[in-house]
């Protein structure tokens, strides 16, 4: 079974904790692609002429903004740039001028220059070599839901999962489980889920609280970095790191 390979980061993302797992998953290989990109991959001639295509997603492009190649990330951004420049003028040149009926009929997802655009502002490199990985990262999830119970208890005992990797099990579950093992998944994150967002929104409340003059000598509990595990829950978005 090739999932098996995949158990480890899958076990180490729950034994991680936080406000997601699965976000886990996928900052780790964010993080990896991201050291992988600026480090040996810009160099190479296949994956140039893919980046060169696709270029990048605007978060990608900060993260990679954030390391310390700046030259490794100016030759991908150049030769980038060259296959845009190139790409538009051999629409520009193909173009016809427009039929005004024909326009209104069809709209502008029919004009090639805009759709290069909308496509090629879309694409990114590193969102797509993650993707693969984390769905086998999925995959595995629901092939231990199955056959592994300990999968089982680190769930139970976790803080639950963003709005959109909740979502992700609520659907996908539902294609890759049994009726049975996904009625079991139900039953156990539906209340765990509930739970965690009372949890995290009385978390954020208290942070509120504290700047309330009556309320300044209260301890913190767990609400000092409660902004940020919030937006982590909602928006699956690490901040302030
Ligand atoms: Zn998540
Ligand atoms: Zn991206």
């Amino acid at each position: 079974m090739k999932e098996k390979i995949y158990t480890i980061p899958v076990n180490e993302a729950f034994d991680a904790g936080g406000e997601c797992p699965f976000c886990n998953m996928y900052r780790r290989l964010e993080t990896e692609s991201v050291e992988y990109m600026l480090g040996p991959a810009y160099m190479e001639d296949d994956i140039r002429m893919d980046t060169n295509k696709k270029g990048f997603c605007p978060h990608h492009y900060s993260e990679m903004y954030k390391q310390q190649n700046r030259l490794g990330l100016a030759l991908m951004l150049h030769t980038h740039m060259q296959t845009v420049g190139k790409e538009l003028a051999s629409l520009i040149s193909e173009r016809k001028p427009a039929k005004k009926s024909l326009f209104a009929k069809h709209g502008r997802e029919n004009d090639p220059i805009a759709a290069y655009l909308d496509t090629v502002g879309s694409t990114c490199y590193i969102c797509d070599r993650i993707a693969h990985t984390f769905e086998r990262y999925i995959d595995t999830f629901f092939y231990m839901w199955a056959k592994m119970p300990e999968i089982k208890d680190k769930v139970k005992s976790s803080n639950g999962f963003c709005l959109k990797h909740f979502s992700m099990l609520i659907t996908e579950g539902e294609k890759k489980l049994s009726s049975a093992e996904y009625e079991d998944l139900m039953n156990i994150i539906l209340p765990l889920e509930q739970e965690n967002i009372k949890r995290i929104t009385d978390e954020v409340e208290h942070f509120t609280d504290k700047f309330d003059y009556r309320h300044k000598d209260e301890p913190w509990g767990n609400s000092r970095d409660s902004v940020e595990r919030g937006i982590l829950k909602t928006a699956s978005e690490f901040v302030g790191d």
